[in-house]
């Protein structure tokens, strides 16, 4: 939805920020992964929500277990982003009628996901109309220590967590019944994304910047870099992609899905030079270097290099100038 940021700044972030910006409650307001709550202790309550509707988000007819994990496991992921450590959840569910088999699939799914992760549902509403999922997402972080995405400096290395365009690249795959083991392994990433809830924990501190990246890799640091007025360069090379991905994609799919795919909610985050590749005993990969922003680079500020020559989007993926 290209025009959701500019509806969600005009109506809802200008006025509201207006008029609570000295709110004594709100640490962080509309604007990062999560908003971050002053509980007057030691942790601020870190909370999010993401609404998935069917026939936009996914498929009626999918499998009831593998969107209710996908529904919360993106919420939690937004939890990962800011460091947070999950408390509870709430869910809204909107449903055409009263399925018991979808329920109970439903159910099954949503618990052995909570389980996973260790949050407990803790309330909600169910409502009656066309099927739509929402799950809001609470979590604790110690004061001054979440992860936000206003901190990345010039010098900073840009990491992702792990593969990316996997989901994306499974989204031509969600009415197919047969598959092949790649085309599983793709599917699998688009159902149930990997919340880095660990990571994020770990880099506490560490990180000057972070989020998760539920819209593609160019537009997501692109929000880091316009939070923190800076700008970003890419190293295509250095994108860890998955083998299941490369068998079943030619190289202008790859990069579409890899860059400008969504759905893969893995971490990108900025630390400063240096950082060893490994955080306490998990994979990151650096991907790219934060600059300093040119006055007049607005919408670009994320490039990517391959070898050496920049790529440019267009509607047929990347292609070199
Ligand atoms: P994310 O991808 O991390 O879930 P979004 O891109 O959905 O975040 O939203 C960007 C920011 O705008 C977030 O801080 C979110 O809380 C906020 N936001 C989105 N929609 C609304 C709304 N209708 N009212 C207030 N804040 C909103
Ligand atoms: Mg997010």
């Amino acid at each position: 939805m290209p025009g959701e940021f500019n509806v969600i700044r005009r109506f809802f972030e200008e006025p509201f920020t207006e008029h609570f910006s000295n709110n004594e409650n709100v640490d962080l307001g509309i604007g990062d992964d999560c908003a971050l709550l002053n509980l007057c202790g030691t942790d601020q309550l870190a909370t999010s929500v993401d609404t998935l509707v069917a026939g936009v988000h996914f498929l009626e007819s999918a499998p009831a277990d593998k969107i209710a994990q996908r529904a919360l496991r993106v919420n939690l992921s937004d939890l990962a982003a800011m460091g947070a450590e999950p408390i509870g959840f709430t869910l809204a569910l909107t449903l055409p009628e009263e399925n018991e088999a979808w329920l109970q699939a439903f159910s099954s799914g949503l618990l052995s996901c909570a389980k996973e992760f260790d949050i407990p549902l803790v309330g909600g509403d169910t409502t009656r109309g066309p099927l739509s999922i929402t799950v809001q997402v609470m979590g604790k972080v110690p004061v001054g220590k979440a992860l936000i995405r206003s901190g990345a400096k010039v010098g900073d290395t840009v990491y992702v967590s792990g593969a990316l365009g996997a989901a994306a690249a499974a989204l031509p795959l969600l009415e197919e019944t047969s598959l092949t083991s790649d085309e599983s392994e793709l599917l699998d990433q688009y159902y149930q994304p990997h919340p880095a809830l660990k990571l994020g924990i770990a880099l506490r501190g560490i990180a000057t910047a972070a989020i998760d990246i539920s819209d593609g890799l160019l537009a997501d640091l692109g929000h880091i870099c316009q939070r923190s007025n800076v700008a970003a360069e890419i190293d295509w090379q250095r994108i860890p992609l998955l083998n299941a991905l490369k068998n079943c994609s030619d190289k202008a799919a790859i990069q579409k899905c890899a860059l400008a795919g969504g759905d893969d909610y893995q971490l990108c985050f900025t630390a400063p030079e240096g950082l060893n590749s490994e955080v306490e005993g998990f994979n990151i990969f650096p991907v790219g270097k934060i600059m300093s922003k040119v006055p007049e680079d607005k919408a670009n500020a994320v490039t990517v290099i391959e070898s050496g020559i920049p790529l440019q989007f267009s509607e047929a993926g990347y292609r070199h100038f």
